[in-house]
């Protein structure tokens, strides 16, 4: 069975807003200068009123009146402005697990934050309705981050994710979400495609606990073909979570006839132990046909299971098989003695047993948050 992270939220929707409360917030759909916008944090002039913008590989050169690739940036008067700042698409009420997120304080609420579109364009989006529409061309909410944050803590969530489209392209409203959930005792996260720049990632990771990390394959072609991106600069937004030590998690989403080699698979598994160590979790998820691949099958099991056991021959510790509803490789067992340590079915928490951070059998300490 499978059961990606759209069709579990219209099967088991948690979140906690009525629908009541949420027609006020509605605003209407934003027009190019006159939205709530703000000031982008990351750009630079290059001549007359054109702009830069620096915030993420692909550094759009932007003329006055237009607005970058991802769509949300604009250039208002030879100054780069954001149009999604305080205007989330959602706020969803999620397990931590549904991120996926499996070594930060299992089975625990989550609000996660999202806007309309991305600065990729995958084919296979699961969430290509919100990720591929322009600002003007989806229904949005009017929250501030300090709102965003008093209702994640009203609604009893210990976390807050930016997640579901790549919140890059909202970092500035990421940006006071984090610092104002830091300042009140919640735990942070992004989920992201790894397309963002440097310098915006340091100063992001400054109040993040912990960063999901798409790998959609280790061939530059897919990148490229697939997504009209490219491989290099994901593979330096994860060197760089990992010299932050904040706490990271990789998903690769596999698809038939796509990114299915498992020569790549194993050159992708190597260059993770080289590089981010082999304690790194990482999930290789079932694909289900979606948006522009509607032609192809899901991901077989069995592709998933070898993907699993390439990565552990290579040396990995944890690895996981996602979208696959009950299978053994939902659960984190400890690669030192075997013991199951969390069980979960799908992104469901069903027992955890790590205790203080370590397996309560033979003592291995467990990356990630637990408390
Ligand atoms: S964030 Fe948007 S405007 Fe900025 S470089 Fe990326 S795609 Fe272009």
């Amino acid at each position: 069975m499978t059961l990606n992270r759209r069709s579990f939220l219209k099967r088991s929707f948690l979140c906690c807003l009525s629908m009541g409360a949420m027609s006020e917030l509605f605003s209407s759909s934003p027009q190019a200068g006159e939205t709530g916008d703000r000031k982008a944090m990351f750009f630079k002039k290059v001549e007359g009123n054109l702009l830069q913008c620096e915030l993420c590989f692909r550094r759009c050169l932007i003329p006055e009146g237009q607005r970058g690739f991802c769509r949300v940036r604009e250039n208002q008067k030879g100054e780069l402005r954001s149009l999604v700042y305080g205007r989330p698409v959602g706020l969803q009420i999620d397990p931590i697990e549904l991120e996926p997120m499996y070594h930060m304080v299992p089975g625990h609420k989550n609000l996660c934050v999202y806007t309309a579109s991305c600065n990729f364009r995958c084919k296979h989006c699961h969430n290509w309705s919100i990720s591929q529409s322009a600002p003007e061309q989806i229904r949005s909410l009017k929250f501030t981050p300090k709102e965003i944050v008093e209702e994640t803590l009203k609604q009893g969530c210990q976390s807050i994710s930016h997640s579901i489209n790549e919140p890059t392209i909202f970092f500035e409203m990421m940006y006071d979400v984090v610092r104002t959930a830091k300042g009140r005792g919640l735990l942070t996260l992004c989920h992201t495609n790894g397309g963002i720049a440097r310098t915006p990632m340091i100063e992001l990771l400054k109040f993040l606990d912990g960063v999901t990390v798409d790998l959609k394959s280790f061939n530059p072609k897919f990148y490229q073909d697939i997504s009209e991106a490219k491989l290099e600069p994901v593979l330096e937004t994860l060197k760089t979570i990992r010299e932050s030590g904040k706490h990271l998690e990789i998903v690769n989403l596999i698809i038939p006839t796509l990114n299915d080699d498992l020569d790549d698979i194993r050159k992708m598994s190597r260059w993770i132990v080289k590089h981010l160590g082999r304690e790194t979790p990482v999930h290789f998820t079932r694909f289900s046909p979606q948006y522009k691949m509607t032609h192809l099958p899901p991901t077989p099991v069995k592709t998933l299971e070898g993907a699993m056991e390439i990565a552990k021959s290579e040396g990995m510790k944890y690895v996981y098989v996602g979208n696959v509803v009950g299978h053994p490789a939902n659960s984190t067992y400890c690669p030192k003695c075997g013991k199951k340590l969390i069980e979960r079915t799908h992104f469901i928490m069903l027992k955890n047993h790590v205790k203080n951070g370590c397996c309560p059998s033979c003592n291995e300490k467990i990356p990630g948050i637990w408390s």
